[in-house]
């Protein structure tokens, strides 16, 4: 399907996003079992998650400081009194027949995510409706034998909460930034993995279009189902362009649920509106309220780490480095820490991003390491910064051969490294004075070349100084001393 630009333009799609979580506490939401990712079936289960009668649920308070935390990080108004309510429905992975959820009193509401779509100017605050915690339901998995469904309870009773934003993203664009957002928002926080692949993270598109001029939105889809970030784009680049060829045909759309294929890239129906379930919802009879205090709410806002916005404000402010070098440290929380220590050790700030955003990270990528387990210490970093800029050593010699030697040697700094290997790069006249007279000398026709205004010969002469001090002439130096020689 490929839709005509003009057609395109008459219409603005409207995107809400509703993305859920699995937060990273050991236990359940309202029970001890693990949480662990990847046991064998039905291992981590109790009475308990299996909704067994006569069992009472306790609710983990680890989970409700995790979904706080989030809640702060997007400048959510904290609910301070909370009410879980029970949302009944039937399917084979709910044992319980119920799922725990809040309904009319969410932990956390309104707040905004900040996101800076690629080759945007501006940054734009995605409004949030809310964020609520709830328990997952178990997996079935269907086998080859179509006959056969299996089902798996030990995801079930895991505690997630649900970002849910308003219909305010305007573009696949735009979704795709806030879910990478999101996504460095709970792996800063460490309150989810945020692993799409293994569903530790999903995400549910709401998708509408109309008119550019039109003053109502249209009726939504909903899309299910994608399992990466790309496939989120995916899905809403394809139901933009169905949903626009349907109203140029003079069609109405329908509210209904939709799977996406990634396969294929399309989607296709799963049941509308009108066969959807009615929840009765009802507060959880066996819980009591959940009362969030200021002094909770204190002590969370105290374990708040530096956020990815934050960072990249100081970087961009503070250190100066580009709006480009700042994109790529804060990507992962670790680099980003990494770099803004490495920025205590040296005012070499834009050597400190090449360094962190080049070897360094090329260094982890082949290794498959993260920056916590790197060698060389910011400080030690540092130092190799001090030695460029002190002209002891070129560049090139830095980041090839000092670098990985700094990495073989746990012990020595860089200093140390380039006098051992014999690196450090000779900057005194004394020294390059007496090759510079024997270069000039032994190419005495050159020189009369040079002389009489063939200028570019410098090159030559710079290259054979460089040559016969075996490259460790400075070659700035080297240059700066020739002009004067040739006089
Ligand atoms: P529902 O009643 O179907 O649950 P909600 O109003 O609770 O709908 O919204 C669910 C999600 O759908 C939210 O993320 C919201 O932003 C989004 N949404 C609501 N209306 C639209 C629309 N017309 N187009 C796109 N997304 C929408
Ligand atoms: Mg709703």
């Amino acid at each position: 399907m490929s839709l005509d630009e003009s057609i395109r333009n008459k219409y603005t799609v409207v995107i809400g996003l509703e993305v859920h979580a699995q937060l990273l506490t050991e236990s359940k939401l309202f029970c001890g079992d693990s949480t662990a990712f990847g046991a064998s079936p039905n291992t981590h289960i109790s009475p308990i998650s299996l909704g067994h009668p006569g069992t009472l649920p306790k609710l983990n308070r680890k989970a409700v400081d995790y979904a706080i935390k989030m809640g702060l990080a997007c400048d959510c108004q904290i609910t301070k009194e909370n009410v879980f309510a029970r949302k009944n429905y039937f399917y084979p992975d709910l044992p319980k027949g119920y799922q725990v959820t809040q309904d009319k009193a969410p932990i956390c509401v309104g707040g905004k995510v900040w996101i800076k779509p690629k080759g945007a100017i501006e940054e734009k605050a995605i409004a949030l409706n809310r964020i609520h915690m709830e328990e997952d339901a178990g997996k079935s998995i269907h086998t080859e034998d179509a006959m056969d469904t299996l089902v798996d309870y030990n995801r079930a009773g895991v505690p997630l909460i649900e970002i849910v934003t308003e219909p305010d993203l305007r573009s696949a664009d735009e979704a795709y930034s806030f879910l990478t957002e999101v996504r460095k928002l709970v792996r800063y926080l460490e309150i989810c993995d945020g692993n799409m692949e293994e569903g530790s993270l999903r995400c549910d598109a709401n998708v509408s279009v109309m008119l550019k001029d039109a003053e109502q939105y249209g009726s939504k889809v909903e899309v299910k189902n994608m399992n990466s970030i790309r496939n989120v784009h995916r899905a809403i680049e394809h139901e933009a362009e169905r949903l626009i060829l349907l109203l140029e045909k003079g069609e109405t759309i329908i509210s209904e649920t939709r799977d996406f294929d990634a396969g294929s890239g399309t989607t296709s129906s799963l049941r509308t509106k009108e066969e959807l379930n009615d929840y009765r919802y009802f507060p959880e009879p066996d819980l009591s309220p959940l009362i969030v205090d200021e002094n909770w709410i204190d002590e969370i806002k105290a374990q708040m780490p530096a956020l990815p916005r934050e960072l990249y404000q100081k970087f961009v402010t503070e250190y100066g480095i580009p709006d480009y070098d700042a994109q790529v440290l804060i990507d992962s929380k670790e680099v980003a820490l990494y770099f803004d220590a490495l920025c205590k050790e040296t005012q070499n700030y834009k050597s400190a991003s090449n360094l962190v955003m080049g070897p360094v990270k090329s260094y982890l990528n082949e290794h498959g390491s993260s920056i916590d387990q790197f060698s060389i210490s910011p400080q030690r970093l540092a130092g190799l910064i001090k030695l460029v800029d002190e002209g002891k050593v070129s560049n090139t010699i830095a980041n090839q051969q000092i670098f990985s030697k700094m990495l073989e040697n746990q012990g020595s700094d860089a200093q140390a490294i380039a006098e051992e290997e014999n690196l450090i790069q000779e900057s005194s006249s004394e020294n390059i004075q007496p090759i510079i007279d024997e270069v000039l000398s032994e190419l005495s026709d050159k020189v009369k070349e040079y002389k009489s205004g063939r200028k570019g010969l410098i090159g030559l002469f710079v290259g054979e100084v460089m040559k016969r001090s075996k490259g460790k002439a400075d070659p700035k130096k080297t240059n700066e001393l020739l002009q004067q020689t040739l006089k």
